[in-house]
């Protein structure tokens, strides 16, 4: 409802034949006086200024003038006329004119400016030889491109765009709580301004569509868990001509059965019998080139590692490559036959033993150690 019953022309202080020029002259000057950021506090101007709104909002208007200059008040209330509710309405109505006023404009206004598109992340997973050796793999992105039907206005071909009539176009919102005035973006068109009321039926309004696109990755040897790969321009198209965002590949690495990566190197656990560790010997072993022969040192004991230089991943970056560090697991047989026991059993009568708290004097060596420690926890 109209919350004044006082003449709006002599509100604003014009003549009932003035020009639209003056009413807007005069609804400046006083919307300056009476402003709500000059007179925090102040009831009386927050009145004046709600009231002098009120005028300039059926006198700017050629309809509701019309009924006003007829019909009075009454006029307007038959054609569904509310008035302000509050600052938020005022400003929302007459932000230009407040722009204007103050000479700034805080009114972010995306609606014409060129806007770069997206970065896209993409998860790839691939084979721990694909990643170790390189590979080409391709793949389907989806991405954000403008819609070529309505070409990214969002609204349907032969209509336009209306401006937002919740923010005048303004995109922003603001709410005075006391003295405070808080601008928010506008909720109904999410800060354009515009308002698309014929949304284009392939993009439904958004300007966007989802489009898929085959892309040929190149997975350069080395590249490990977690690397990006940037493929520049292969993200979110621009939008009004801005640049297109980058598409960022993160790459996964499947395990493999035998190896596993420490950086640059590979790793390769190798299971050999208990009498191969003791005795030694040839034994075949994978690698990336192949198989190849590997020498088991006589005497080598379980979580030994050997080296061979070369055999690892190359370099990511530069040249030259990891090692191969084959790590020995000596594995013990968890059932004997007849024959390998009775062989077991000579073998340990000859056998020097290593360690045995029954025996005295302690041999040497760890047992002697051992001895002088239990000893120390008696005295
Ligand atoms: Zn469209
Ligand atoms: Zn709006």
């Amino acid at each position: 409802m109209p919350s004044s019953s006082k003449d709006y022309y002599q509100i604003l202080g014009v003549g009932r034949n003035a020009s639209e020029e003056e009413i807007k002259k005069s609804y400046r000057q006083l919307a300056l006086k009476y402003h709500p950021d000059r007179n925090p506090g102040n009831k009386a101007a927050e009145d004046k200024f709600k009231e002098a709104s009120e005028a300039y909002e059926v006198l700017r208007d050629a309809e509701k003038r019309r009924l006003y200059d007829q019909y009075g008040h009454d006029g307007l209330r038959d054609s569904g006329f509310t008035g302000f509710r509050d600052f938020g309405d005022i400003f929302g109505a007459f932000g230009d004119i407040f722009e204007d006023l103050f000479g700034f404009r805080d009114v972010r206004r995306p609606r014409s400016a060129a806007q770069a598109g997206s970065d896209r992340r993409y998860d790839l997973e691939i084979g721990f030889l694909e990643a170790v050796q390189g590979a080409e793999v391709t793949v389907e992105i989806p991405r954000n491109v403008n819609c070529t039907t309505c070409h990214g206005s969002g609204v349907r071909p032969g209509s336009r765009k209306t401006i937002c009539p919740a923010c005048g176009g303004r995109g922003q919102v603001i709410q005075t709580h006391g003295f405070l005035r808080i601008s928010t973006t506008c909720s109904r068109c999410q800060g354009v301004g515009e308002f698309i009321s014929d949304p284009c039926s392939i993009c439904s309004g958004r300007g966007r569509v989802v489009e898929k696109k085959k892309l040929a990755v190149k997975i350069p040897p080395g590249v490990d868990n977690g690397v990006h790969l940037v493929m520049a321009g292969e993200g979110d198209e621009g939008i009004l001509g801005g640049p297109p965002g980058d598409l960022y590949i993160v790459v996964h690495v499947r395990p493999h059965e035998f190896f596993r990566r420490s950086g640059n190197d590979l790793v390769l656990t190798l299971p050999i019998s208990f009498t191969q560790a003791a005795l030694g010997g040839v034994v075949a072993i994978p690698t990336l080139n192949g198989k190849r022969d590997f020498t088991i040192p006589p005497g080598t004991q379980p979580g030994d590692v050997i080296n061979l230089k070369g055999e690892g991943v190359p370099h990511l970056k530069g040249f030259g490559k990891g090692d191969l560090r084959v790590e020995i697991k000596v594995v013990v047989p968890r059932k004997l036959t007849d024959r390998q026991r009775e062989l077991l059993k000579k073998f340990a009568a000859d056998e020097e033993p290593l360690q045995s708290f029954q025996k005295s004097p302690p041999a040497k060596g760890w047992l002697e150690k051992a001895w002088d420690f239990i000893s120390s926890l008696t005295k």
